[in-house]
């Protein structure tokens, strides 16, 4: 009998032949270790943790079944006998905590990123480069063929099951929905016909698999593209699944190339569930919950109502591989919250990069970055309660040191004070509170209000000294910055008054922040409730949707403010934002109506507004208050000059170190690898 209320995310899943221990799925997330054979001991270090964690069932990231389902030239593949070996490393740790692997078979279709890509007609995708071959008939079966000896080697390779990549725009779903497949053969047309492949290869991989045998299929339940299928659609597919021998049935939301967002930090949580939940109406296979699904609460919410069987979480696991055990325990103020913000994990896979997360350096590192005990415990202060000194504090703490951090103002959280205030950046509030938990859970002894200086550290006598003093906003210097209408970024997210009419000077990550936190009217409810969003985004509120793909018109209110965003190079405004969450920010804005300029030249601030140069012109916009969004400038007065002798140790880190590349997930992981070090 469990005592905890989260009673629906601890309850085993009976499946006849084998039990999951709980509700709970890691949900399929490349990190880019299942690429390259040698990485195998990392990634099972990675899922092994994840299983001590206390997880009930993991999938794996995509592994394609052939050359031409490759997501990125020469990715994981599973189609040889010899690819078998590394996978054994992987299952056997993830059994040896009593979790359940599947490994995902992923075609990606017209996706690839590779010239071998094929789909079910040659439309090319507006993600890659690369046109698709129409696969012909003897190719579709040749195709069947290879999902089924994949899953074969899988089971060999002691996979409890295979999950069946259904969703996202990859290429079974590319054959669901009329959107790519305009066949007009036995694979294309009405809905029977487009799902022949997807359930083919079901009944195939169960014939050869045997009944004890997870096959799980991920379906899209929303494909939020024009074209895409309706409900009673989805239905039909989820059936004939069903009936082809599908054991557990997964949640996609969303083809990639879709313009609504589904994963990112703005989207409400547990936005999707419903539709899980009209789809698990028609079956009797358990169906999983999926997307924006980050803490138990949401999770056991979702379970209580009967929306769905499971629910699968993938960031939320990388962010913190304990997240079960704490919730279990009811631990749940230590639970490392995944904030969505995808900086690690989806936008360093997009960059061909090991996928991370923000929150937890840690995070498909396992073996790299290791937290021992130290050998001798040590004083160490830490200046600067900003996210990389609560990193670094944080982390020599639990190692055994002796830590005393010290916090200028009256709270901790440094630059995610202001951050959380911006609309759908509430989810950073959890950053703050994981870290003030662990502070007081690791011992540190933390001073608030104190501003220390050098003097006083070193009569204190600690060893090392670390300074994460962090930035101040970078002030702008042309005549009339000093006017009182002329504002920085900090004081207005602090709630400095703003007229009606803005100038945004300076395009980054913040001046998108402002721009978006000035363009909604004050006091907004956050976070944003769900139904304001799916009008927001045009996203069919009826889970029973007739709508093509499930999207609908937006509506769009009028902003309270009109706003200029400026900046000085000539690049597009938002280019060096996140690979997957920059678009919507930039959506955000272009639908509000900001109008962005580039190539400004800054002149003066006078009562009339502010007057720029742009194309060789001289030019007023009559604006009331002017934000400084320019970027920051390190403080480190504290920091020793080179020459001079210390009795502790100084070391630097975050925006104190460098306030051009600051940003949080920097700041973190140098907080934890400087304090593992010591
Ligand atoms: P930033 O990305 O460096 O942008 C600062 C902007 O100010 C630049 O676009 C620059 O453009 C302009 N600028 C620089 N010096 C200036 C000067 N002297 N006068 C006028 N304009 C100047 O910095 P940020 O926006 O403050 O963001 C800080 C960090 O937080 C970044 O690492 C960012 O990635 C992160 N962040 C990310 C997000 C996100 O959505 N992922 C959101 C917020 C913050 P020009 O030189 O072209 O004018
Ligand atoms: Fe979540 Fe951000 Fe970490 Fe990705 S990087 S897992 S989105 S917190």
């Amino acid at each position: 009998m469990t005592t905890t209320s989260y009673a629906n995310i601890l309850k085993p899943l009976h499946l006849g032949f084998t039990t999951i221990k709980n509700r709970v799925v890691m949900g399929s997330m490349h990190t880019g270790l299942e690429d390259r054979f040698y990485n195998y001991p990392k990634l099972a270090a990675y899922f092994g943790e994840r299983a001590k964690g206390g997880v009930g069932l993991i999938i794996t990231g995509g592994i394609s079944p052939n050359r031409q389902g490759w997501l990125l030239p020469a990715g994981g593949t599973m189609n040889t006998l010899g690819d078998i070996a590394p996978h054994r490393l992987v299952t056997h740790a993830v059994h040896k905590h009593g979790a359940k692997i599947l490994m995902q078979i992923l075609h990606a279709g017209r996706y690839g990123y590779q010239p071998f890509v094929v789909s079910a007609s040659p439309i090319k995708s507006p993600i890659s480069p690369f046109k698709p071959r129409q696969l012909s008939d003897k190719q579709i079966l040749d195709t069947i063929d290879d999902y089924v000896h994949c899953a074969s080697l899988a089971k060999k390779a002691g996979y409890d099951g295979v999950e069946i990549m259904g969703s996202e725009g990859y290429l079974l779903n590319q054959f669901l929905s009329r959107h790519v497949n305009q066949r007009t053969d036995r694979w294309g047309g009405d809905i029977e016909n487009r799902m022949r492949f997807a359930v083919e290869i079901v009944k195939a991989i169960r014939e050869k698999a045997g009944e004890k045998f997870i096959i799980c299929f991920r379906l899209s339940m929303l494909d939020l593209v024009h074209d895409g299928n309706t409900m009673n659609e989805v239905i039909t597919v989820a059936k004939a699944l069903e009936q082809a021998g599908v054991t557990l049935l997964n949640t996609g939301i969303g083809w990639h190339e879709a313009r609504i967002p589904t994963i990112v930090t703005s989207v409400p949580r547990a936005a999707f569930a419903d539709y899980t939940a009209e789809v698990k109406k028609h079956v009797s296979i358990p169906v999983i919950a999926s997307n924006r699904i980050n803490m138990p609460d949401t999770a056991e919410a979702i379970l209580a109502a009967g929306k769905a069987d499971m629910v699968q979480m993938a960031r939320p696991l990388l962010a913190d591989a304990f997240w079960v055990n704490k919730t279990a325990t009811n631990r749940i103020d230590e639970i490392n919250t995944c904030i969505a913000c995808n900086q690690a994990c989806l936008d360093h896979t997009f960059k061909n990069q090991r996928a991370t997360c923000l929150v937890n350096p840690r995070a498909a590192f396992e073996t790299e970055l290791v937290y021992l005990k130290a050998a001798k415990p040590k004083r160490i202060a830490v200046v600067g309660g900003g996210v990389a000194g609560m990193s670094a504090a944080t982390v020599a703490a639990s190692r055994g040191h002796h830590v005393t951090l010290f916090e200028a103002s009256s709270d901790v959280g440094g630059q995610f004070n202001l951050a959380k205030v911006v609309p759908g950046k509430e989810e950073f509030h959890e950053t703050i509170r994981y870290f003030k938990v662990q502070i007081e859970k690791t011992g540190v002894e933390l001073r608030l209000n104190t501003q220390v200086n050098r003097e006083q550290l070193e009569r204190e006598g600690f060893d090392e000294v670390i300074v994460a003093t962090g930035v101040v906003p970078r002030a702008l210097k042309i005549e009339g910055s000093d006017a009182p209408q002329v504002l920085s970024y900090a004081e207005v997210l602090r709630g400095a008054p703003v007229g009606d009419r803005v100038a945004v000077i300076g395009a980054g990550g913040i001046g998108f922040d402002v721009s978006e936190f000035l363009l909604k009217p004050p006091h907004q409810p956050q976070p944003q409730p769900l139904a304001d969003w799916q009008r927001e985004w045009g996203v069919d509120p009826n889970p029973n949707y007739v709508s093509e793909g499930g999207s609908q018109p937006a509506h769009i209110e009028p902003p309270v403010r009109e706003i200029y965003l400026l900046q000085r190079k000539t690049t597009p405004l938002g280019a060096g934002l996140g690979k997957t969450s920059g678009w919507v920010h930039r959506a955000q804005l272009k639908k509000h109506q900001v109008r962005m300029l580039r190539g400004v030249q800054y002149k003066t601030v006078t009562d009339e507004g502010l007057w720029i140069e742009l194309a060789g012109h001289d030019q007023l916009l009559r604006v009331d208050t002017v934000v400084v969004c320019a970027g920051q400038e390190s403080v480190k007065d504290i920091m020793p000059q080179a020459a001079e002798k210390t009795l502790a140790n100084y070391h630097i880190i975050g925006g104190a170190k460098l306030a051009a590349e600051l940003d949080a997930k920097r700041a973190i992981r140098e907080g934890a690898e400087l304090a593992a070090r010591l």
